[in-house]
Protein backbone atom coordinates (compact mmCIF):
# COMPACT_ATOMS: atom_id res chain seq x y z
CA UNK A 1 0.00 0.00 0.00
CA UNK A 2 1.98 3.24 -0.82
CA UNK A 3 1.55 6.01 2.10
CA UNK A 4 1.93 9.39 1.05
CA UNK A 5 3.18 11.92 3.51
CA UNK A 6 0.90 14.90 4.59
CA UNK A 7 1.12 17.86 6.53
CA UNK A 8 -2.20 19.19 7.89
CA UNK A 9 -1.88 23.16 8.83
CA UNK A 10 -4.81 24.89 10.83
CA UNK A 11 -4.46 28.74 10.51
CA UNK A 12 -4.29 30.35 13.39
CA UNK A 13 -3.72 33.77 14.92
CA UNK A 14 -6.27 36.41 15.10
CA UNK A 15 -6.89 36.97 11.63
CA UNK A 16 -10.48 36.88 9.49
CA UNK A 17 -9.28 34.03 8.08
CA UNK A 18 -8.36 31.59 10.98
CA UNK A 19 -9.55 28.35 11.64
CA UNK A 20 -11.56 27.26 14.45
CA UNK A 21 -10.81 23.48 14.31
CA UNK A 22 -8.41 21.78 16.55
CA UNK A 23 -5.32 19.39 15.97
CA UNK A 24 -7.35 17.16 17.40
CA UNK A 25 -10.25 17.93 15.06
CA UNK A 26 -8.09 17.52 11.88
CA UNK A 27 -6.55 14.59 13.11
CA UNK A 28 -9.85 12.64 13.51
CA UNK A 29 -10.55 13.84 9.70
CA UNK A 30 -7.12 12.36 8.96
CA UNK A 31 -8.19 9.11 10.21
CA UNK A 32 -11.01 9.19 8.23
CA UNK A 33 -9.98 10.39 4.93
CA UNK A 34 -7.50 7.25 5.81
CA UNK A 35 -10.62 5.12 5.78
CA UNK A 36 -11.71 6.24 2.45
CA UNK A 37 -8.53 6.34 1.03
CA UNK A 38 -7.98 2.31 1.81
CA UNK A 39 -10.77 1.93 -0.64
CA UNK A 40 -7.35 2.60 -3.79
CA UNK A 41 -4.79 1.23 -1.39
CA UNK A 42 -3.69 4.33 -0.48
CA UNK A 43 -2.49 6.16 3.39
CA UNK A 44 -1.30 9.64 3.96
CA UNK A 45 0.74 9.61 7.15
CA UNK A 46 -0.60 13.11 8.23
CA UNK A 47 1.31 15.61 10.90
CA UNK A 48 -0.69 18.12 11.81
CA UNK A 49 0.17 21.91 13.03
CA UNK A 50 -1.23 24.88 13.62
CA UNK A 51 0.03 27.47 11.43
CA UNK A 52 0.86 31.24 11.82
CA UNK A 53 1.30 32.51 8.20
CA UNK A 54 2.59 35.81 7.18
CA UNK A 55 -1.24 37.51 6.76
CA UNK A 56 -0.38 38.91 3.28
CA UNK A 57 0.22 35.56 2.27
CA UNK A 58 -3.04 33.72 3.83
CA UNK A 59 -4.89 36.42 2.28
CA UNK A 60 -3.24 35.55 -1.12
CA UNK A 61 -4.37 31.72 -1.14
CA UNK A 62 -7.73 32.49 0.32
CA UNK A 63 -8.62 35.05 -2.74
CA UNK A 64 -7.21 32.41 -4.83
CA UNK A 65 -9.04 29.60 -3.37
CA UNK A 66 -12.58 32.24 -3.46
CA UNK A 67 -11.90 33.01 -7.01
CA UNK A 68 -11.34 29.49 -7.92
CA UNK A 69 -7.80 29.53 -9.36
CA UNK A 70 -6.02 26.72 -9.79
CA UNK A 71 -2.48 27.56 -7.73
CA UNK A 72 -1.32 31.11 -6.28
CA UNK A 73 2.08 32.33 -6.04
CA UNK A 74 1.94 32.92 -2.60
CA UNK A 75 1.31 29.05 -1.58
CA UNK A 76 5.13 28.65 -2.75
CA UNK A 77 6.44 30.26 0.78
CA UNK A 78 3.94 27.19 2.19
CA UNK A 79 4.63 24.12 -0.17
CA UNK A 80 7.80 25.03 -2.11
CA UNK A 81 8.02 25.38 -5.84
CA UNK A 82 7.46 21.64 -6.57
CA UNK A 83 6.22 19.92 -3.38
CA UNK A 84 6.49 15.90 -3.32
CA UNK A 85 4.07 15.63 -0.10
CA UNK A 86 0.75 16.90 0.42
CA UNK A 87 -0.38 19.87 2.28
CA UNK A 88 -3.83 20.28 3.57
CA UNK A 89 -4.74 23.69 4.81
CA UNK A 90 -7.36 24.25 7.09
CA UNK A 91 -8.95 28.48 7.11
CA UNK A 92 -12.29 29.78 7.85
CA UNK A 93 -13.74 30.34 4.30
CA UNK A 94 -13.65 31.15 0.83
CA UNK A 95 -16.84 32.41 0.55
CA UNK A 96 -19.22 29.50 -0.86
CA UNK A 97 -17.50 26.77 -1.86
CA UNK A 98 -16.48 24.10 0.83
CA UNK A 99 -12.53 23.32 -0.31
CA UNK A 100 -10.29 23.79 -3.13
CA UNK A 101 -7.30 22.08 -4.61
CA UNK A 102 -4.19 23.51 -5.63
CA UNK A 103 -2.67 21.10 -8.15
CA UNK A 104 0.64 22.06 -8.73
CA UNK A 105 1.09 22.78 -4.77
CA UNK A 106 -0.15 19.33 -4.06
CA UNK A 107 -2.37 21.19 -2.10
CA UNK A 108 -5.97 20.94 -0.35
CA UNK A 109 -7.71 23.47 1.34
CA UNK A 110 -10.81 23.05 3.25
CA UNK A 111 -12.90 25.80 5.29
CA UNK A 112 -14.65 25.46 8.78
CA UNK A 113 -18.25 25.02 7.55
CA UNK A 114 -18.28 22.47 5.02
CA UNK A 115 -21.25 21.33 3.40
CA UNK A 116 -20.34 17.64 3.03
CA UNK A 117 -18.58 16.41 5.45
CA UNK A 118 -15.26 17.64 6.51
CA UNK A 119 -13.27 14.17 5.97
CA UNK A 120 -15.33 13.45 2.22
CA UNK A 121 -14.18 17.19 1.09
CA UNK A 122 -10.63 16.68 2.71
CA UNK A 123 -10.46 13.58 0.55
CA UNK A 124 -12.44 14.74 -2.41
CA UNK A 125 -10.21 17.44 -2.68
CA UNK A 126 -6.91 14.83 -2.29
CA UNK A 127 -8.52 12.57 -5.52
CA UNK A 128 -7.72 15.51 -7.57
CA UNK A 129 -4.16 15.30 -6.81
CA UNK A 130 -4.68 12.11 -8.17
CA UNK A 131 -6.23 13.16 -11.47
CA UNK A 132 -9.44 12.36 -10.64
CA UNK A 133 -11.98 14.61 -11.51
CA UNK A 134 -15.74 15.20 -11.18
CA UNK A 135 -17.90 13.17 -13.55
CA UNK A 136 -19.04 14.46 -17.18
CA UNK A 137 -19.03 11.67 -19.07
CA UNK A 138 -22.96 12.49 -20.00
CA UNK A 139 -22.87 15.89 -21.43
CA UNK A 140 -24.69 18.28 -19.18
CA UNK A 141 -27.35 18.18 -17.86
CA UNK A 142 -28.23 14.77 -17.82
CA UNK A 143 -26.51 13.97 -15.18
CA UNK A 144 -25.26 17.08 -14.47
CA UNK A 145 -22.72 15.02 -12.06
CA UNK A 146 -22.01 12.15 -10.58
CA UNK A 147 -24.99 10.50 -8.82
CA UNK A 148 -24.68 10.41 -4.69
CA UNK A 149 -22.06 8.24 -3.46
CA UNK A 150 -19.08 8.88 -4.90
CA UNK A 151 -16.32 10.43 -4.03
CA UNK A 152 -15.81 12.37 -7.00
CA UNK A 153 -19.55 13.90 -7.13
CA UNK A 154 -19.38 17.23 -6.98
CA UNK A 155 -21.72 18.85 -3.74
CA UNK A 156 -22.81 14.85 -2.42
CA UNK A 157 -22.18 13.41 0.80
CA UNK A 158 -20.36 10.01 -0.65
CA UNK A 159 -16.91 8.57 -0.71
CA UNK A 160 -16.93 5.97 -2.83
CA UNK A 161 -14.38 5.23 -5.41
CA UNK A 162 -15.76 3.36 -8.41
CA UNK A 163 -12.79 0.55 -9.84
CA UNK A 164 -12.21 3.10 -12.99
CA UNK A 165 -11.36 5.78 -10.66
CA UNK A 166 -8.95 2.96 -8.61
CA UNK A 167 -7.17 2.19 -11.90
CA UNK A 168 -6.69 6.12 -12.56
CA UNK A 169 -5.15 6.70 -9.79
CA UNK A 170 -2.93 3.92 -10.04
CA UNK A 171 -2.53 4.60 -13.38
CA UNK A 172 -1.34 8.58 -11.81
CA UNK A 173 0.82 7.94 -9.15
CA UNK A 174 4.42 7.76 -11.36
CA UNK A 175 3.39 11.26 -13.07
CA UNK A 176 1.24 12.73 -9.52
CA UNK A 177 4.69 14.39 -8.16
CA UNK A 178 4.13 12.95 -5.16
CA UNK A 179 6.42 10.25 -3.71
CA UNK A 180 5.50 7.32 -1.60
CA UNK A 181 7.51 7.04 1.42
CA UNK A 182 6.51 3.24 1.79
ZN1 LIG B 1 -13.88 18.65 -6.93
Amino acid sequence: MPTFKARALIAKGDGPHSSRRTRDDVERIFVKVNEIWLQAGIRFDCVVLDWRPDPATLEEIVTAASERRGDADALKSVTGDDPTEVTALYVRSIGGSSGKVFRPKRAVLVVDETKVSDSRTTAHEIGHLFGLEHWLAHPPPEPPDRPPGHLMARTQPGVELTPLDIQRVEASLPSCGLTPTG
